[in-house]
């Protein structure tokens, strides 16, 4: 029996080649990591969550016209999504202080920012995915002044939509982070969104007591992360409104 080729293993997710040229299947893992892997741990149906929330949110960008790798779910943990050449950044946008910006700046975590801060760092573990300028970008040839422009944009947007999807549901979208990639046709190329959006890459407080409803449950062991992940699932109508807050949670189709 021929099995299908794997192409790439991440930290949450396995990427292997899809059924037509220019797509991959992107496959959800359970498994949770923080801190550059140093803490690890399986949590039962994060990646079916995870699967469903990336499914909700690039569908909802695609719907704004905000172009993005997803092209459909194929089951509870996997999606078909376009092959893009992954720019090595992490796109983060800030609308609250928190994480790393509340450390390196001393700002108090929860403190309104006076503009959404759009950051850099370079995607490299073994560097521990160190912040970067634009300034490094554009002189390492990871993008080009023009792509940092598009980018930006890119990501601001996102933020907008993210922003108002979950401030409808109670939800404050503290950070995030987006990955960008490259299509090619011919000479000429495109960014658009690509990896994932979900509460593994965004910090999430619920508005009215400040819940965390992300990955910071894990990061800081604040109790249970499929039950944070399904919460957010639940508002956002994404799980019927009657799930339960278990480990095992009900997909719809
Ligand atoms: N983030 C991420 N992957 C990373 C680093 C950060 O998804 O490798 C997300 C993180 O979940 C948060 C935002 O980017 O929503 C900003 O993270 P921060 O720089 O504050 O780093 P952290 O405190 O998570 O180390």
């Amino acid at each position: 029996m021929s099995r299908r080729k794997k192409v790439y293993e991440g930290k949450a997710k396995i990427l292997y080649e899809g059924p037509e040229p220019g797509t991959y299947v992107q496959y959800f893992k359970d498994d949770a990591t923080a801190f550059n892997a140093e803490k690890k741990d399986v949590i039962e149906g994060k990646g079916a969550l995870n699967n469903r929330l990336s499914e909700f949110f690039m569908t909802g960008l695609s719907n704004i016209g905000v172009p993005n790798h997803f092209l459909r779910r194929l089951n509870m943990r996997e999606q078909l999504i376009r092959q893009v050449e992954i720019i090595p950044l992490e796109v983060i946008v800030r609308n609250f202080a928190a994480g790393s910006l509340s450390k390196r700046l001393g700002i108090e975590e929860g403190t309104a920012l006076p503009r959404p801060i759009v950051e850099f760092s370079y995607k490299d573990d073994s560097l521990g995915d160190p912040l970067v300028a634009e300034e490094h970008i554009i002189a390492f040839g990871w993008a080009s002044q023009q792509d940092l422009d598009d980018i930006i944009a890119l990501a601001l947007r996102v933020n907008d939509f993210l922003s108002g999807t979950l401030y409808g549901v109670g939800i404050k979208l503290v950070d995030f982070k987006i990955e960008i990639g490259r299509i090619w046709d011919n000479d000429f190329h495109r960014l658009i969104v690509a990896d994932e959006i979900s509460p593994d890459s965004c910090r999430l407080w619920d508005m009215k007591t400040g819940q965390k409803l992300d990955k910071d449950v894990f990061r800081r062991d604040l109790g249970n992360l499929a039950d944070a992940y399904t919460e957010v699932a639940r508002r956002l109508g994404v799980l019927p409104a009657n799930a339960q807050p278990v480990t095992k949670p009900t997909l719809i189709n």
